[in-house]
């Protein structure tokens, strides 16, 4: 089994949920399979699933095609927070905040390279998105975090683990209406049909042979991104110095297919050289498992030597280029008890602090000075780093590394520590679309029939995503690519 499967197992999720998807096609003689809906959407992660969801809320019929065995994509692995502007939730824990806040950290955050129009629409809509999934039965925790490289408290947390809250939510709407939605897993997109200027359809294949599925109304590309496409990362890839023997977060799925066959018929992508990495993978895998943070307030990051050397709170690529510039590109998160108030207090991940502890994948200990010891760096400079940032803590101001946003004091056994390293997290180019996530040409014309929305899209993030932010564009871009392409004349 692989290791996402296991992760997802471990975190009691049923693995079988995600992999059955009744089988309708009409196998023919000659293994062509021709299909028919009003909607075609090519993947069946986060951004494909609300696209289905919202596709058939707006009268379609609707085929999913996905190429792996189980629904989800990167979203039902991910960290799952969901960057929302939400008056209620965040005046209750006194945290101040705006549209305006969230749109101007997201521009400035990806240096002003994120299309204004698509920003304005992410951020408005964002928590009119969550209501969205809130009514069809999702639920998310009161307590709102800040995520890593968000810049701002204003992270949701789902309540059930990773991500699956998302794609469940989905699939029960999907099995309610089985008879208008039809999900076919192990059937890979391949290609295009476009007639007249038109996309009308889209070839795939799978084991009984070639499968046609012809859409009346339009096709929706929610195939996510390139992160684990190494020859594409490598060919685009400007930013870092090399991306080959980087892992990723990212599941093997994620190969861009939906790039290349838009970019095939005259898509225009966009930014395709913007390569999120994260300083939190885990050190054997690259996926985000294991990783201790709970939020950015109350860790910080130490090098090999126990110092610390960038502003924790900063952005995701800041970070990750500091951590470049460290032996070995290594780091330890190191925090305590408020992080874990109970040993059975859980991380991102639904992994207990001592299930981490047992498994050798993080260490505890009562004194910083015995954690040092544990973990092999210098007692003396861990200590000292701790009671730099404390000092920060208190003061607010005057941090040696300029970060802004404390909570708590790292001054309560037991400490823990966990290692990190670079890992390949999200790619932010990918096809360009309008608000409506109307697919353009080179010329920024529209191309009738496809849409496209979440990750395989380009032009929101600039050239860093804030964390949190990927997973409202997946739920705001799939809603209205679902929506726009059920009116599609
Ligand atoms: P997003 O967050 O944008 O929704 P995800 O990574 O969650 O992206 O989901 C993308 C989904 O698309 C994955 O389940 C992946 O397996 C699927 N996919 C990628 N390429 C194809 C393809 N050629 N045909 C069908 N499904 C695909």
């Amino acid at each position: 089994m692989v290791a996402v499967e296991q992760a997802l197992e471990k975190s009691g999720a049923n693995i079988a949920d995600y992999s059955k998807a009744p089988d309708k096609s009409t196998v023919q003689a000659t293994g062509r399979i021709e299909k028919k809906a009003d909607v075609v959407v090519i993947g069946a992660g986060g951004a494909g699933l609300a696209a289905a969801v919202s596709a058939h809320q707006n009268g379609a019929k609707v085929l999913v095609l996905e190429k792996m065995p189980m629904v989800g994509g990167n979203t039902i692995i991910s960290g799952a927070a969901y960057n929302a502007v939400d008056p209620k939730r965040q005046s209750a824990q006194g945290i101040e905040d705006s549209i305006e806040k969230h749109y101007t950290q997201t521009y400035e955050g990806g240096d002003r390279l994120g299309k204004t129009e698509m920003i304005r629409t992410l951020v408005e809509k964002a928590y009119p998105a969550l209501e969205w999934l809130e009514s069809m039965g999702m639920k998310f925790k009161n307590e709102i975090f800040t995520v890593l490289g968000s810049l701002w408290p204003r992270s949701h947390k789902p309540e059930k683990p990773l991500g699956t809250g998302y794609i469940e939510t989905y699939m029960n709407y999907i099995e309610q209406h089985g008879s208008d939605i039809e999900v076919m897993l192990r059937t890979k997109a391949t290609e295009l049909i476009v007639e007249n200027g038109r996309v009308v359809g889209v070839m795939a294949e799978n084991a009984e042979g070639t499968v046609t599925a012809n859409a009346n109304n339009g096709v929706i590309i929610a195939t996510g991104g390139f992160g684990a496409n190494i020859n594409a990362r490598n060919y685009y890839n400007n930013t870092w110095l090399e991306l080959t023997d980087i892992k990723t977060t990212n599941r093997p799925g994620t190969t861009g297919d939906g790039m290349w066959m838009a970019e095939k018929i005259g898509a225009n992508l966009i930014g395709m050289e913007q390569i999120q990495l994260l300083p939190m993978g885990d050190p054997e895998t690259g996926s985000l498992s294991g990783n201790i943070e709970q939020g950015v307030e109350n860790r910080i990051f130490v090098n090999k030597d126990g110092n610390r050397f960038v502003d924790e709170g900063a952005r995701r690529d800041v970070m990750t280029k500091a951590l470049f510039a460290q032996k070995d590109s290594f780091m330890w998160v190191i925090l305590d008890k408020h992080s874990y108030p109970t040993v059975d207090t859980k991380n991102n991940f639904d992994e207990t602090i001592d299930r981490l502890v047992e498994e050798g994948r993080a260490f505890k200990a009562d004194t910083l000075e015995d954690l040092a010891k544990q973990i092999g760096v210098d007692p003396a400079n861990l200590v000292k780093s701790v009671e730099t940032f404390n000092k920060a803590v208190e003061k607010k101001i005057g941090d040696p590394f300029g970060r802004t946003l404390f909570a708590e004091k790292i001054d309560t056994a037991p400490f823990y520590a966990g290692a990190r390293v670079p890992t390949v997290h999200h790619t932010m180019g990918g096809i360009g679309i309008n608000k409506k996530a109307q697919v353009l040409d080179r010329k920024g014309n529209i191309i009738p029939g496809l849409f496209a929305a979440g990750e395989a899209t380009g032009g929101i993030h600039g050239s860093n995503r804030l964390g949190g932010n990927a997973i409202p564009d997946t739920v705001v871009f799939g809603k209205i690519a679902g929506e726009s392409a059920a009116k599609a004349e």
